[in-house]
């Protein structure tokens, strides 16, 4: 945010020696681009340490954490149980490159949980899972082309970062220098929310397409949950086409339920991938699906897919105690402490009368600084995100984290109690008055 000037955001001397450090040896001084806060502005906190819903940077101050890792942390942070299981799988050993035990019972859990994975392959992050849920997709029904939509994120896989075209079975641009237009070029990017252009999409491509990627509810644009019937019809309209229908649950599995999105809607995927969550805050993720298309990949058919790490027994065990901690109980408090926090947000934007939507997706939620609903990309790029940016270094500067972006979900976890909250619920006054009075 060039001109704009934030006087609290750069009372942070030891995050900002950090981050000139970093920036000398790593491009942009960060490992992941939206955690340098360039959409906000300010010097990114670096994090020393985190316990339950806090985290405390390296100049010693603590924050209410609504990101939780982008997510995977729903106990909070350094929950013991999950520490205990770290700590006895670390002091096993900390790969083998053979299979393990471990890896048997994350993926019987995860099985257990989600009724249509019939199989599952694990992998360390998920962008391996999507990237292979599609090749897979492709080689199982022997057609090229992928169908997403703008604004779904499905990490920075080559031919997934395509996020422009506009209409009907328009060819994704490559969104990115270095994704060609070949690789990109097999890519339809249409619309949220839209049956209708995907419909128009398999009439225009008889044959061709592979699979329909969708995340089971966005959270990469902000929360923009599928409109009633959506997901259903896209699952139709990939069985009458003969296409694989790919749920991405990267963020929303284990995460909005017991069994993600699919506990929610209940719309069957052929194919499903995972993350976050069900890593315990280590790199574990996850694709799987109907056992007949499962079984076309390697060794057990055709398809190639590996990796030195894949199933790393510390992972494993982490996501297994964080999977095991998360029954139905826990659940009813996430979606509590969301309920509240959302409550408390749009309570006090609404005091001082600033436009906003408050949108929701079971336990995941954002704000949009407009009148009106989001249903898709274009619609959320239309909001006053300077207000955000406002409200996001008022939070700060009181001690309340959020996503440094105005599209990404807020995340919370079992640990936000009374105190926590209360934090927050004291910050959001003035982080109103905040975004009221900004000015783009
Ligand atoms: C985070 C995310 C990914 C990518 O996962 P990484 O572990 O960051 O590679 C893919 N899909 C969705 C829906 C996500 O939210």
């Amino acid at each position: 945010m060039a001109g704009v000037s934030y006087p609290y955001a750069y009372q942070a001397p030891v995050s900002q020696k950090l981050f000139d450090r970093a920036a000398v040896v790593t491009p942009g001084g960060v490992n992941s681009p939206v955690r340098a806060f360039r959409a906000v502005g300010g010097t990114p906190r670096f994090m020393v340490s985190g316990t339950g819903p806090y985290l405390t940077d390296a100049d010693g101050r603590q924050y209410v954490d609504l990101v939780c890792s982008w997510g995977p942390m729903i106990l909070g942070h350094a929950h013991p149980e999950v520490v205990a299981a770290v700590q006895e799988a670390v002091a096993r050993g900390t790969s083998f490159g053979t299979p393990g035990e471990g890896e048997v019972a994350l993926a019987e859990e995860i099985v257990a949980r989600v009724e249509p994975v019939e199989q599952v392959r694990l992998v360390s992050s998920g962008t391996e899972a999507t990237m292979s849920a599609i090749r897979l997709a492709r080689g199982f029904t022997g057609r090229a082309k992928v169908v997403k939509f703008a604004g779904c994120y499905h990490g920075h896989v080559d031919a997934l970062l395509a996020a422009a075209g506009s209409g009907v079975a328009t060819f994704g641009l490559p969104d990115t220098p270095g994704v060609t237009g070949a690789q990109a070029g097999d890519t339809i990017v249409l619309p949220y929310n839209d049956l209708e252009a995907v419909r128009a999409a398999f009439r225009a491509h008889p044959g061709e397409i592979a699979c329909v990627i969708t995340e089971a509810s966005p959270g990469n644009m902000g929360v923009v949950p599928p409109k009633p019937g959506f997901n259903a019809g896209l699952k139709a309209a990939c069985e009458e086409n003969g296409a694989l229908f790919i749920s991405d649950e990267v963020m929303t599995g284990f995460r909005t339920s017991r069994a993600g999105w699919y506990g929610v809607d209940g719309v069957r995927p052929d194919l499903m991938t995972f993350g976050k969550v069900m890593g315990g805050g280590f790199p574990a993720a996850a694709f799987g699906g109907r056992a007949d298309v499962m079984g076309h990949l390697a060794p057990a058919g055709p398809v190639y897919q590996a990796g030195t790490l894949s199933g790393n027994p510390v992972a494993t065990a982490a996501g297994l105690a964080q999977l095991r901690l998360l029954d139905d109980a826990a659940y009813d408090v996430v979606n509590a402490v969301s309920e509240e926090i959302s409550g408390l947000v749009t309570a006090a934007l609404t005091k001082e009368g600033v436009a906003h939507r408050l949108q929701k997706a079971s336990n995941m939620f954002s704000v949009f600084f407009t009148e009106r609903e989001v249903t898709n990309y274009e619609e959320a790029k239309t909001q006053e995100a300077f207000r955000f940016n406002a409200f996001f270094h008022s939070m700060l500067a009181q001690g309340v984290y959020l996503p440094p972006s105005a599209f990404e979900s807020w995340f919370v976890s079992t640990t936000h109690d009374s105190a926590a909250i209360e934090r927050v619920a004291a910050a959001l006054p003035a982080a109103a008055r905040a975004a009221a009075e900004a000015t783009g």
